[in-house]
């Protein structure tokens, strides 16, 4: 639903009329492999495969908020697929940006599902830019901890981890301290940003800002990925009460600024569980990549969704009363230890 919603809208806007859209490979078994264990793919089939005959919720290694589902399988071959061959437009393709929206499942581990993602797209998206890039910095501006990236990158400094999400006692994942910056060398190559409720896009405008700007200095990657979850978006359903603030235009300034730096730059969508706000936040997104924001009217056009649009059917995120618990002295306490 999600992305059919999503697909819909950035074609009402004209917006496919200013890219090329080039269908993905679906994953083999050996390209999953690159990251996850050899018994992942198959327990995971096999657990699929139980489901239609037996009730089953829990059998080796789903966790219990990743439900199986039918065609799981080739669901997850599809997703990393479509990160893998948006990669691999970057690599050998000849394209400067590549965006794969339904691709940015980060709470993946090597061998077991996590927080509904059956599957690790990034960090095979990571590795086949390795093949070409020695040096990938990662963005996470999803409102939960990116810890399955950080997790599969924490020894290594060919790729700099940089997560933006809300941290709180209880809050999933529940990783992501400030403190946790990698290990052996990978030290100090995965930056945790902890945030607190009702983050602004005020905040995370000028945060993002300072911290990419010096990531860039300091150093200095050769390709970049950035997983523009959106589930930080005002009134996400999932996240309820106690979550973020933030609007479509600050994300897209996140994106924008990213792509300011003319780097190979792959882009992935992620959480984000009110389907109308993640539509008008990645359809926003994509007219800035094609840098056609005058296709863009506030008011939503004419197509087969536009009654999910409603009561206002316009383009821009509702914003909360919440009030934004990181005032800027916090903000500027986090950059300057980050
Ligand atoms: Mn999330």
């Amino acid at each position: 639903m999600q992305s059919s919603m999503l697909h819909s809208l950035i074609i009402a806007y004209k917006l496919h009329e200013h890219m090329s859209i080039i269908p993905p490979e679906i994953a083999s078994i050996e390209d999953l492999k690159e990251f996850h264990s050899s018994d992942y793919y198959l327990h995971l089939c096999a657990s699929a495969a139980l489901s239609d005959r037996v009730l089953l919720t829990h059998v080796l290694p789903i966790a219990s908020d990743c439900p199986i589902f039918p065609n799981l399988a080739n669901y997850v071959r599809l997703v990393a697929g479509g990160t893998i061959s948006a990669a691999k437009l970057l690599t050998e393709g000849g394209y400067d940006v590549a965006i794969h929206w339904d691709g940015g499942r980060h709470h993946g581990k090597r061998d077991s599902a996590c927080g509904f993602c059956y599957i690790n797209d990034i960090v095979l998206g990571i590795l086949e830019l390795h093949k070409k890039y020695e040096r990938i910095l990662y963005l996470d501006l999803d409102i939960h901890h990116g810890d399955g990236v950080e997790q599969a990158f924490q020894t290594t400094s060919k790729v700099l981890t940089v997560s933006f999400h809300k941290y709180e006692p209880g809050f999933f994942p529940g990783t992501g301290s400030i403190d946790d910056v990698g290990y052996g060398k990978g030290l100090n190559h995965s930056l945790n940003i902890p945030l607190r409720p009702g983050f602004s896009g005020v905040g995370l405008r000028y945060l993002f800002s300072r911290v990419i700007d010096s990531a860039m200095e300091n150093y200095n990657p050769d390709a970049i990925v950035i997983q523009c979850g959106a589930d930080g978006l005002a009134n996400d359903p999932l996240v309820g009460r106690g979550g973020w603030n933030l609007d479509e235009r600050s994300i897209g300034e996140c994106v924008a600024k990213t792509l300011s730096f003319n780097k190979p730059t792959l882009v992935l969508g992620g959480g984000g569980y009110g389907n109308p706000n993640a539509a008008r936040c990645w359809a926003w997104c994509t007219a800035v990549i094609v840098q056609q924001e005058e296709l863009i009217s506030e008011d939503i056009p004419d197509h087969p969704f536009l009654n999910k649009y409603g009561p206002d059917f316009r383009l821009p995120v509702d914003l909360t009363f919440y009030k934004d618990r990181n005032d800027t002295r916090y903000v500027d306490d986090v950059i300057k230890k980050v």
